[in-house]
């Protein structure tokens, strides 16, 4: 019985926010708290897959993200100057064939004025600091300031990031490792030469990878697994002002339970994977949309053994997918942007891409 029971949320990244708002409208009294002053700046995750608007159109959410983006047909794969192949979302038989690029920092913006319309905020540099439970009830302390408050709850989500207190609390496994490159990326204007339309992966002998997506008029974010980014990009790209920019490492590791008793992880908490596929921000709102349902439900059990599943699965399809993509074999750097290219011409091999990397697969537990 979900009326008047409570909930808190710990952390208002992407994942918090969704989980927030889709435990309220799911008639959970909901607390939703966060240590860092304010929200995301950065762009960081920039592709809302057809999985999230699926779930986030539910609660009202998507027109406005679709608003806000750019609409992509997908990508190609460009290989020696030229496109090899594409992934074509136009193909998808789905309301939203399209691939949405949006700054991360916009998808949570607009998640957080959501929660407002709801009458919620998140109370900001509140962080949780200790936490306990027993049979019925979750003990915990937060603190704001010198303001350190004692409060009981039915329910705790954690949604507090790779470094999760929650996940360390429950004294639960992340085991991984981490990949041997260093990240670039750049949010930047390109004033000539780069497609609208459709997102990038260069793959070329002895190069790092590049990718592109477009993400406002003229502004693209670049990633690559090399140490500048800008060492990547094609000389028929007309460079204009730099917006951002971040180095980073990039680990794998999953959980080996989403969580115990009363106490739950969703989104990078219990699992982080590879930026190959752009699924680690959809992945997560999933979890969150769907503890709410299965929560209402009295199917926690069976939840987390379907997120554990799918979290396996996406880890191991990302670390496919980075690797084909870095291999340093000279025969798979030579000719498998040509083969994968190839393959991606076979309906059936178009397809099942195009499902996995939308998200639209395992559904249902
Ligand atoms: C540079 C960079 C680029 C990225 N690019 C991509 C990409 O292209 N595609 C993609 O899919 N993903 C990308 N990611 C990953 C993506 O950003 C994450 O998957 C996503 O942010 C996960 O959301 P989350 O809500 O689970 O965690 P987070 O966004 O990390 O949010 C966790 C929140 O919890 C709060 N918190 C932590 N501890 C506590 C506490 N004790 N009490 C209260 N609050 C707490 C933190 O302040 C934070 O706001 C990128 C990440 C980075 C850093």
């Amino acid at each position: 019985m979900a009326d008047h029971e409570s909930v808190l949320v710990v952390g208002a990244g992407p994942v918090g926010l969704a989980a927030a708002l889709a435990l309220s409208r799911s008639g959970y009294l909901v607390r939703i708290v966060d240590s860092a002053a304010e929200g995301a700046r950065e762009s960081r995750a920039v592709v809302v897959n057809q999985r999230s608007l699926d779930l986030l159109d539910h609660l009202g959410v998507s027109a406005d993200l679709i608003a806000t983006g750019v609409k992509l047909n997908g990508v190609r794969l460009v290989s020696g100057g030229s496109t090899v192949g594409t992934v074509d979302m136009r193909f998808l038989p789905h309301a939203f064939n399209f691939l949405l690029a949006l700054p991360q920092s916009e998808t949570e913006a607009i998640l957080a004025e959501h929660l407002a319309l709801e009458g919620m905020r998140v109370e900001r540099e509140t962080a949780l600091t200790e936490i306990y439970q027993d049979a019925s009830r979750v003990h915990t302390v937060t603190v704001h300031g010198q303001d350190r408050r004692e409060a009981s709850y039915d329910w705790v989500l954690g949604c507090d990031g790779a470094h999760s207190f929650v996940r360390k609390a429950l004294d639960l496994d992340f085991p991984g490792g981490a990949y041997p490159f260093q990240w670039s990326l750049v949010d930047l204007d390109i004033d000539a030469g780069a497609s609208m339309e459709w997102g990038e992966v260069h793959l070329d002998p002895g190069r790092p990878v590049l990718l592109r997506f477009p993400i406002a008029p003229h502004r693209h974010r670049l990633i690559s697994n090399g140490p500048d980014v800008l060492d990547r990009v094609p000389d028929s790209w007309s460079i204009g002002t730099l917006h951002w920019s971040s180095d980073f490492t990039v680990s794998h590791r999953h959980v080996t339970a989403q969580g115990k008793g009363r106490v739950w992880l969703a989104g990078d908490a219990a699992h982080i994977h590879s930026p190959a596929g752009g699924r680690g921000m959809n992945l997560g709102i999933e979890d969150a949309v769907t503890f709410a349902r299965f929560l209402r439900k009295d199917r926690l059990e069976e939840w987390a053994k379907w997120r554990l599943r799918k979290g396996e699965t996406v880890l191991k399809e990302s670390d496919r997918l980075q690797n084909l993509a870095t291999a340093d074999q000279s025969l798979v750097r030579r000719f498998g942007p040509r083969v994968f290219g190839l393959a991606l011409k076979i309906p059936a091999v178009q397809r099942a891409f195009i499902t996995r990397n939308a998200g639209l697969f395992d559904l249902k537990p």
